[in-house]
């Protein structure tokens, strides 16, 4: 039975990185009929931040990311917070001490800030580990006395792994194959501490294995962690799950992480949702505050980094989990395309059911202080969509349905007017004013005889009586546009724009 989870620390918002990680595993768990467990890694106190731990699940709740086991759906394997499960580690911390592969270790932070620059000052790196722990102050170099002495007077002290020596560790990743390392290069990492808690490790592979994961699929940004939880896994005597290490997300332009500065700097968002820093203020845009459809936003993300096989893009969270195969995620770091993104959601706001879009386009119009029927926004909305790539657009893009322009582009008369426009103009509206029913594909017809009977060119004909109705060359359907703002405001806005001409 596969097992996996999601082990983010509730430390602020989940970049998008943060999120793949999850999506894969979800896809991971539903394409092997497996288990998907939501764990939250709080044993560092310092960095806790309120509201992050919220944030996650909302956001995760957003993208439809479901879960099995978990914080707030419960299971059999709980409690799924680690600061709730410090007796665990406790006890598992005893077992390495009783079997020699973990010891105290008691020098201060002053204590080891001094050996730091000590090292340092020979040019050499402080590492707590094989080369030096026989000399220094711990467990494996004080009597049993002394150490039960410094514990019982309440000393500072932390527990530290004995790393193996002369072992050669051979890991085997998902994604990057065979990867051989050795012990004498890791150093003696803490693995808990005086407050009672463990570090991310311990806590970590304890975990893993009491929850009986199958698959560990994480962020590149743990592989250096691997030999580690390795020799921890061959220090307790389990067996080992799987690892898959996922490539990291790289900036549109260069080749660092993608980050929040890049988001600012190129104006669009690193996090699934918006968030507010709870001690600064300040607020981190989202991409459902941008306006993504989170089917779009999901799509997009799950093929940064790999691919279904074929040269499929649009596919639903059903295909790529049908579809999903570790062995397709790339080893190279994925570019975030931003304009792509946006392309994504161009092109499920073009499948999407047109009542929806309706309401939604009804929605944000209302929020610029104009109220239409739930008709009409699906009549201007089938009309619009195409031109966009977002709901939001469609409002910026149709306002000449509500209010005449207030300026008339300057350079499009220039480039589509002529000496005969005003005839044209003044033709045209006793034309208009001529029909019996001011509809669609009549005013159409009424245009097209006209252009025909005088030989016009089209381009010049048909852009001037646009430039009046909408302020510019651009647009949709002309006559769509008269209809909708009937007789009436269509001859209003060629009277005020034959000025112009
Ligand atoms: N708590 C770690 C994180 O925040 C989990 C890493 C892992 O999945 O092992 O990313």
């Amino acid at each position: 039975m596969v097992r996996v989870r999601f082990a983010p620390s509730p430390t602020g918002p989940l970049h998008i990185g943060g999120v793949r990680t999850a999506l894969y595993n979800y896809l991971f768990a539903k394409k092997n009929n497996g288990i998907f467990i939501l764990r939250i890694e709080d044993t560092d106190q310092n960095r806790y931040v309120a509201g992050a731990e919220e944030y996650i699940l909302e956001a995760l709740e957003w993208c439809g990311i479901k879960f099995d086991e978990g914080i707030h759906v419960g299971g059999k394997y709980g409690p799924y917070k680690q600061s709730q499960r410090a007796n665990i580690y406790a006890e598992y911390i005893n077992i390495l001490i009783k079997n020699d592969k973990a010891y105290y270790a008691f020098e201060t932070s002053e204590e080891l800030n001094a050996l730091r620059k000590e090292y340092e000052s020979r040019g050499e790196t402080f590492q707590y580990g094989i080369n030096n722990r026989k000399k220094l102050k711990n467990s494996l170099t004080l009597s049993s006395s002394e150490v039960s002495d410094l514990l019982n007077s309440g000393h500072q002290y932390v527990i530290r792994f004995k790393v193996p020596e002369n072992k050669e560790i051979i890991i085997n990743d998902i994604i990057r194959g065979e990867v051989r390392v050795k012990s004498e290069i890791i150093d003696d990492k803490v693995l808990f501490k005086s407050d009672g808690l463990p570090t991310y490790h311990l806590a970590n592979i304890v975990d893993d294995h009491l929850m009986d994961i199958t698959h560990v699929i994480r962020g590149e940004e743990w592989l250096p962690s691997l030999p580690l939880h390795v020799l921890l896994y061959e220090a307790f005597g389990w067996e080992m799950p799987e690892f898959a290490h996922l490539p990291l997300i790289l900036r549109p332009d260069g080749n660092g992480k993608l980050s929040k500065r890049d988001g600012d700097r190129l104006g669009f968002s690193v996090y699934p949702i918006s968030w507010k820093d709870p001690k600064s203020g300040e607020i981190y845009r989202g991409f459902r505050e941008d306006g993504y459809y989170p089917e779009a936003f999901v799509n997009m993300l799950a093929l940064l980094g790999w691919n279904p096989g074929d040269d499929r893009e649009i596919m639903s969270m059903q295909e790529m989990i049908e579809a999903f195969d570790l062995r397709h995620v790339h080893k190279a770091g994925a570019r975030f395309d931003p304009i792509k993104a946006q392309w994504f959601n161009h092109v499920y706001l073009q499948a999407r059911d047109i009542k929806l879009v309706a309401e939604e386009f009804k929605n944000e119009l209302s929020k610029h202080g104009v109220d239409i029927t739930l008709e009409k926004a699906e009549y201007i909305s089938e009309m619009m969509r195409e031109r966009v790539n977002f709901v939001k657009e469609i409002v910026d893009e149709s306002m000449f349905f509500f209010k005449a322009p207030e300026e008339l582009d300057t350079k499009a008369i220039k480039k589509w007017g002529t000496e005969k426009s005003v005839e044209w103009i003044n033709d045209i509206i006793e034309k208009f004013k001529e029909m019996t029913t001011f509809e669609s594909t009549l005013i159409d017809e009424v245009m097209n005889k006209y252009v025909k009977e005088k030989e016009l060119k089209a381009g010049n004909f048909y852009n001037t009586i646009r430039i009046c109705l909408v302020g510019t060359s651009k647009g949709p359907h002309l006559s769509k546009i008269m209809e909708y703002i009937g007789r009436e405001e269509t001859i209003s806005r060629l009277e005020k724009g034959k000025k112009y001409f």
